[in-house]
């Protein structure tokens, strides 16, 4: 972005800042490229994700939110595999140098980078029309990671918090009339806005957990990516679906919370042995409900039973990036 001071005096003022001290960082933002000391006994684990305005997210998002989410749904990424997040690579396209907008989406990045110790250690802007990329990388160390390819039939199917808080939330967002600041509405466009990337979970079940993928896109299309690369299909209890109470009151409906994008829970398969006490417990432990909603079986596809038993297949459309043309 050379104009305005030029590239190099921007990223000093906005994001020097996000090389938060963390080991192993030799060299860091304002070089070509960053020098990372890695640790020997693990695994890498890398993922990259763009957010365009007017496709992934309203082009009203409050900056500080945009910071927050670019960051967190890569780290959402990370949490799927169970890795531990620790770097970071910041890709951000504007029409024009913004220092008030930087300065505010810098602040919502760093507020979360610093909560999970992650480094900003390089990155780019450019001009063109809005959009940030970010590459995370982080480390699975003594263990295989998670994948999406290990479910067995007999697995229980399990889901971190609520589903279809975010779809309800852009929703109201972007049909906004009345307020969006306050009460369950605000408590909705905030899991839009800022997602919980669920790290601690990602990692507290990585040696039991046969798969896992992180709902990007919704349950249903994103359990059913689970399913093709493991070759098996599934059930869901359609009434065991966690939904939350602002979600209930504000008109949420189970299409939302099956098909609705933009949640970034993390969706686990677990072996039969498993007990609901156990992820009871642990989900009091990481502050973060863990639910059962189906059962892996062998047959293949994707089916719902409703609440007196009926069984169905369900489609799994989610929310698709390429659906449509769009
Ligand atoms: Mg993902």
């Amino acid at each position: 972005m050379p104009v305005g001071g030029g590239e190099a005096a921007l990223i000093r003022r906005h994001f020097h800042a996000l090389t938060a001290q963390r080991d192993g960082v030799e060299l860091g933002v304002g070089d070509d490229a960053a020098l990372l000391d890695v640790a020997a006994d693990g695994r890498l684990a890398a993922c990259c994700d763009t957010l365009v305005a007017g496709v992934h997210f309203p082009a009203d998002i409050p900056p500080e939110a945009l910071g927050h989410r670019v960051l967190a749904v890569n780290l959402s990424d990370l949490a799927a595999v169970g890795a531990r997040p620790a770097w970071a690579l910041l890709s951000v396209t504007l029409p024009e140098p913004d220092r008030a907008w930087l300065e505010r989406f810098s602040a919502g990045f760093k507020t979360l980078a610093d909560r999970y110790g992650v480094a900003l250690v390089g990155g780019d802007t450019t001009h063109g029309p809005t959009a940030v990329s970010v590459t995370a990388l982080g480390w699975v160390s003594d263990a295989m990671g998670l994948r999406r390819s290990g479910a067995r039939p007999g697995d229980g199917i399990w889901v971190t918090g609520t589903l279809g808080d975010a779809a309800r939330g852009l929703e109201l967002w972007q049909g906004r009339d009345g307020d969006t600041v306050s009460g369950d509405p605000a408590y909705l466009v905030g899991r839009l806005f800022r997602p919980e990337p669920r790290l601690a979970a990602g990692q507290a079940l990585l040696d039991t957990a046969t798969s896992a993928i992180d709902i990007s896109d919704g349950l249903a299309a994103d359990l059913a990516r689970v399913l093709e690369e493991s070759g098996v299909g599934a059930t869901l209890s359609l009434p065991a679906l966690p939904r939350s109470p602002a979600f209930l009151a504000e008109g949420g409906t189970l299409r939302h919370a099956l098909y609705g994008g933009d949640d970034y829970e993390l969706c686990l398969t677990l072996p039969p042995s498993v007990e609901a006490e156990e992820m009871a417990r642990l989900g009091e432990r990481l502050m973060t409900p863990l639910t059962r909603v189906g059962t892996v079986e062998a047959t293949p596809g994707l089916r719902g039973e409703d609440a007196d038993g009926a069984v169905s297949a369900l489609e799994p459309e989610g929310y698709d990036h390429f659906a449509g043309g769009a």
